[in-house]
């Protein structure tokens, strides 16, 4: 309960053998489950749709991880008037039991564990550790805005002889979740969670790639006691129902995670007041980044190493906190540059269900063309310093890209300023820190940064100058923990919510002030 001090979920340890096992047993069951059709869900009802989604196992894709039901137009506009009808009885329902809610959301979350890690391996590629640490995640986000909630909601009064004052938070009405696959656990949850326990319905709009996953989330809500319509699932394509669920004048929040581009045009959308609408639309975006990490040249290379590895390739370098520059000050590169290339060379491609694989295959076939894209426009503005091997036994068994690191690299060129969203570098060299930290800073986004130094007053200056929503010194630039990194990006990277972080459920809230004359 919340006199307690914040604890993060802790991972789990694959290396004690009873989890290696638990977690064997998970994908056994799992595989024999792949290709159900993941429902939708209305007011407490399941419902199927004509049109589904084949989604294969990128690391076999022949074979399909989920099909998912696609709503139409007209389960769009049920949810809607579901999520409209909950409200006002889910806004004046206690913050307590809302509270409760999440707390319980959690246990179900952790029931589930081993089996939404397992669906995870197969549904998105994602390696077993990264995929456990999402479902913990996933736990952090309710635990923790359960906790906010009730710090939120601690009595607030300023009273003086002949008037009370109070001061209280309302939901704002119903909120629609649009969420990226690349957490698919962890983000879906953190958004509609944050939602729910400030006291709006949700509709829970998954990506296309993770909608299985997204489920999880739904089910978990239902066995801890959602109320029918305060929850809706929505899959379905987000080109066609996303613009109708966001220029909805029933709608009041928008909570969205993804691209750049998607993100700025719900912005838009948002801003638009068609008759019927009484909100002011908020919206909540956190989009994309171009992580940059300097290596200054006392930097202890071996540590720098393997945090541009780590922040790199993690999951195929599918996240928004993912390094794609790293920018070597002065002497240090000659070290550097023949270190790196000697790690990348050794990293282990395989497929997510192997405890082996230190790289799994990325999401899809559109993603394997965007990454070799860019792997074939990296050749001509840059030069290879290195590249992973893919088995020759894997090259057309899944979506598999070699992780590639580009030097000598054009700061104005495609592959230092686009997003790629998989695993390719661009180092860049720079004669001093000045220089260093003015090419980090050249970018639309800013979302994550990273230095390795050893010089206090170098460390100094960049924790004053090196403006990203989340800085990392002398360490990797991605993993950030609920409450401990309260995570999320400014300028093109969002518009500076922080996830996980004490300011985030007060985007959820329209706050009221009562003064009563006594
Ligand atoms: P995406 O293509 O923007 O999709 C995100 C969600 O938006 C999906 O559910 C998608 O549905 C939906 N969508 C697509 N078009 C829409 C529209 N016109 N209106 C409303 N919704 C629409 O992003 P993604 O490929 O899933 O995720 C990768 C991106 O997310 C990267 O840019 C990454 O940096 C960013 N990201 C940011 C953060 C952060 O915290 N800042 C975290 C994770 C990821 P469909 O699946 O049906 O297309």
């Amino acid at each position: 309960n919340s006199s307690q001090t914040f604890v993060n979920d802790p991972e789990t340890d694959f290396a004690v053998p009873e989890n290696q096992e638990r977690m064997q047993k998970a994908l056994i069951a799992v595989r024999s489950e792949l290709g159900l059709t993941v429902p939708i869900v209305i007011g407490g009802k399941r419902e199927s749709s004509e049109e589904t989604i084949d989604r294969a196992d990128p690391s076999d894709t022949s074979r399909i991880a989920s099909r998912m039901s696609c709503a139409t137009r007209d389960q769009t506009e049920r949810a809607l008037v579901s999520a409209a009808a909950a409200f006002p009885a889910w806004r004046d329902t206690p913050p307590s039991e809302r509270g409760a809610l999440l707390r319980r959301t959690a246990q179900e979350l952790e029931k589930r564990r081993f089996k939404i890690a397992a669906w995870q391996v197969y549904e998105v590629g994602k390696p077993w550790r990264e995929a456990d640490a999402d479902i913990a995640e996933a736990i952090d986000f309710c635990v923790y805005y359960a906790d906010e909630m009730e710090r939120m909601t601690a009595p607030r009064r300023r009273d003086i002889p002949g008037e009370w004052n109070s001061y209280i938070y309302d939901g704002r009405g119903p909120a629609v979740i649009i969420a990226p696959w690349n957490f698919p656990l962890a983000i879906l949850t953190g958004m509609a969670v944050a939602a729910l326990v400030t006291g709006n319905p949700v509709i829970l709009k998954p990506a296309e790639q993770s909608s299985r996953v997204g489920y999880f989330l739904m089910e978990a809500l239902e066995a801890a006691g959602v109320p029918a319509g305060v929850a809706n699932f929505l899959p379905g394509v987000g080109e066609t129902i996303g613009p109708v669920l966001v220029s909805d004048p029933r709608v009041a929040l928008i909570a969205f995670t993804g691209s750049k581009d998607v993100g700025l045009s719900i912005i838009k959308a948002a801003a638009e007041t068609p008759p019927g609408q009484r909100e002011i639309k908020r919206v909540i975006a956190e989009l994309g980044g171009k992580n940059a990490i300097i290596i200054d040249e006392d930097a202890d290379l071996d540590e720098a190493v393997l945090g541009v590895l780590a922040s790199t390739t993690g999951f195929s370098g599918q996240k928004c906190s993912a390094c794609s520059r790293v920018i070597v000050v002065g002497s240090a590169w000659e070290a550097f540059q023949s270190r790196l290339a000697e790690a990348v060379k050794s990293i282990r491609i395989g497929p997510a269900e192997d405890p082996a694989t230190t790289m799994g295959p990325v999401v899809d076939e559109a993603s394997r063309e965007r990454v070799q894209k860019y792997i074939a426009i990296g050749k001509t503005e840059a030069r290879l310093l290195a590249q992973a091997n893919v088995p020759a036994h894997l090259e057309d068994a899944g979506n598999y890209v070699p992780a590639a690191v580009f030097y000598d690299c054009q700061p104005e060129g495609r592959l230092c300023r686009e997003e790629i969203f998989g695993p390719v570098l661009a180092v860049l060299r720079a004669p001093n820190l000045d220089e260093a930290l003015t090419m980090a800073s050249d970018s639309p986004y800013a979302l994550s940064g990273g230095f390795y130094s050893r010089s206090p007053a170098n460390i100094e200056r960049i924790r004053r100058e090196f403006r990203v929503g989340n800085l990392y010194i002398n360490r990797k630039i991605t993993g950030a923990l609920v409450d401990r990194q309260p995570f999320g990006g400014a300028a093109m990277s969002g518009v500076g919510s922080k996830a996980g972080g004490p300011d985030y459920l007060l985007q959820f809230v329209v706050p009221r002030t009562i003064t009563e004359s006594v």
